[in-house]
């Protein structure tokens, strides 16, 4: 086994670099109701003009959104805060029937089912 492998505890090839952006390793708690919102919208892959639009927000405050939920994540890019918002989806939307959640749970009880 290669030193990558044995640092990370996976043979993803894909994770030598030693990132495993597992959800549960954000402080998602850190974040403002309204930060969580646009957390989830970002996740989605719309832009600032968009985000502005949905929530009824000037672009200048969607902005600041992003630059504190970066900070608080401890992120350095937005695009790295949408990648956190589409793993973290399940902890960070409280919507029941929301269908990611379903499809979540129905793949990995496949997973879990096949291994
Ligand atoms: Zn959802």
């Amino acid at each position: 086994m290669t030193n990558w492998a044995e640092a990370t505890g996976t043979t993803c090839p894909y994770r030598r670099t030693g990132h495993t952006p597992e959800p549960g390793s954000w402080r998602l708690e850190a974040l403002t109701d309204r930060e969580r919102e646009v957390l989830l919208l970002l996740g989605t892959g719309v832009g600032n003009r968009e985000l502005s639009r949905e929530l009824g927000i000037a672009e200048r405050t969607v902005k600041a959104h992003i630059s504190n939920i970066v900070a608080k994540l401890g992120q350095q890019t937005r695009t790295q805060v949408a990648i956190v918002s589409a793993l973290a989806h399940n902890a960070l939307c409280d919507e029941p029937s929301c269908s990611q959640h379903l499809a979540l749970a129905s793949s990995r009880g496949q997973k879990t089912t096949a291994a």
